[in-house]
């Protein structure tokens, strides 16, 4: 089937190289021109485990197009999916890159009945009030000339090529049967289940998907924060409460609290759909607000044990906003960092793929090329992301600090003694 793919981001290009992987023909256009480039040389732009592989090979097959000229991408295609950012200002979603998207696929759709599919994430009822208008402004009439899908993405960032692959479902919300039809024949050759709704209930499924996570993380941390006090381990809570297959084990790790580009952008969007409504979110309100305070409790552990940070050189290890992208955005490291500075401390940072990342946000403080030259000269660290490679610090990496002591903002299973470490909600 011939696809055109509008946002060749971490959704946009990982399904153009997996629907290109199954045998289809798929252009992506983008409006970074830079990425197009890269992805035109076979090259990822992107860091994600198995992407660089997908994308080179069927590139050299010429399954794969990735193209500056977006007549290309959508003329001819059956569906043309959209998967550009849609960021919140002040907790409202912004859907201009959508609608401009959206103008882009009018302009060049020829194919008898071709089907919009949209993969970004909007708010319940946004397809409908929004896109259906425009597509009419743009002279087609939906349902009749073209075809209307909300197809919401679940994956996550670094196993994103595995959950495009595998996903738990595909929800297909479809403006008519014949919409949904054609999208659901596309994914007849995946081995998951298809569900179709209506626009609205798909979209509010990635909704309540992401709220539903992010209250396990502020809750697995609540209960950590009192675990701590009492001395338990609140990762052998999370097994213990975790092999209860109502609950399961996922999205249980207590820590530093969620970053990225899309649990905290998407419960802002739902909480202030809800106020527009006139319904109080409290439950969502309350997963924030525990989740912001979680990102500084390193530093307040920190100076528990230290004291004044004001001069002092601190390392911080992982940057990133979990192990297995370079992705910073709303990292809990963004916070430490900034808290660090304001007490005056002096702070070195690692990580193995988001350094260049990290220097777009602060531009001066220092980065190493290893964790062992963190450690070096360093009063203290703490530990923000874990990368695997930290499992391997031992006694011998933190006796290189002048004080030796590693806050832990993610449980790691390292070798080192207990009492150079401490986590953040673990003994
Ligand atoms: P991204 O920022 O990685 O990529 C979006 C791409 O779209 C960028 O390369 C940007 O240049 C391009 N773009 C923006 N407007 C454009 C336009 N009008 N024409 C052409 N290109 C345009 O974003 P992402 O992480 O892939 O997320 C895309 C959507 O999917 C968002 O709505 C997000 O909430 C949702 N989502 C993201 C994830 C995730 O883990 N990243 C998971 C599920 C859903």
């Amino acid at each position: 089937m011939k696809i055109g793919v509008i946002g060749a981001g971490y959704v946009g290009l990982s399904l153009a190289a997996v629907l290109a992987d199954k045998g289809n023909l798929v252009t992506c256009v983008d409006r970074d021109r830079e990425k197009i480039e890269q992805i035109k040389m076979g090259e990822s732009p992107l860091k994600e485990e198995g992407l660089d592989i997908l994308v080179q090979e069927n590139i050299e097959a010429e399954r794969l197009k990735a193209s500056s000229n977006e007549e290309n991408a959508i003329k001819d295609a059956k569906i043309i999916f959209i998967a550009v950012n849609t960021p919140t200002e002040n907790g409202q979603i912004q859907l201009q890159n959508l609608k401009d998207a959206v103008k882009t696929a009018t302009n060049y759709m020829t194919d008898n009945y071709p089907v919009l599919a949209i993969k970004s994430t909007l708010t319940p009822g946004s397809t409908r009030k929004e896109i259906l208008p425009l597509l009419q402004e743009n002279g087609m009439e939906p349902g009749e000339d073209c075809g209307v899908c909300v197809n919401p993405e679940f994956l996550s960032q670094g196993t994103a090529i595995q959950d495009v692959r595998e996903p738990d479902r595909i929800v297909i919300g479809e403006l008519d049967e014949k919409s949904g039809e054609l999208l659901s024949r596309l994914y007849s050759d995946f081995e998951s289940p298809v569900i179709r709704e209506s626009m609205e209930t798909a979209e509010m499924i990635k909704y309540a998907s992401n709220s539903l996570l992010a209250t396990k993380i502020s809750f697995i941390n609540e209960i950590g924060n009192l675990c701590k006090e009492l001395d338990v381990d609140i990762y052998d809570v999370a097994e213990g409460v975790g092999m209860d297959s109502r609950i399961s084990r996922e999205f249980l790790d207590s820590g530093t609290g969620f970053g990225g580009s899309c649990l905290e952008k998407d419960i802002e969007a739902l909480i202030s759909l809800m106020k527009n409504r006139g319904i109080e979110g409290s439950v969502l309100e309350a997963i924030m607000s525990v989740n912001e305070s979680q990102k500084v409790k390193p530093v307040e552990i920190l100076e528990e044990r230290i004291g004044s940070l004001e001069g002092k050189r601190i390392g911080i290890l992982g940057l990133s906003f979990k192990p297995g992208t370079a992705d910073v955005t709303n990292s809990p490291a963004i916070d430490i960092i900034n808290q660090l500075i304001n007490r005056g401390a002096e702070v070195t940072a690692y990580d193995p793929e988001a350094n260049e990342n990290m220097k777009k946000i602060y531009g001066d403080i220092e980065y190493s090329e290893t964790y062992t030259e963190v450690l070096e000269g360093s009063d203290a660290a703490i530990l923000v992301t874990d990368w695997e490679e930290f499992n391997n610090i031992d006694r011998g990496d933190l006796k290189k600090m002048s004080n030796p002591l590693l806050i832990e903002g993610r449980k790691i299973d390292h070798n080192a003694p207990e009492k150079f470490t401490e986590g953040v909600t673990w003994p």
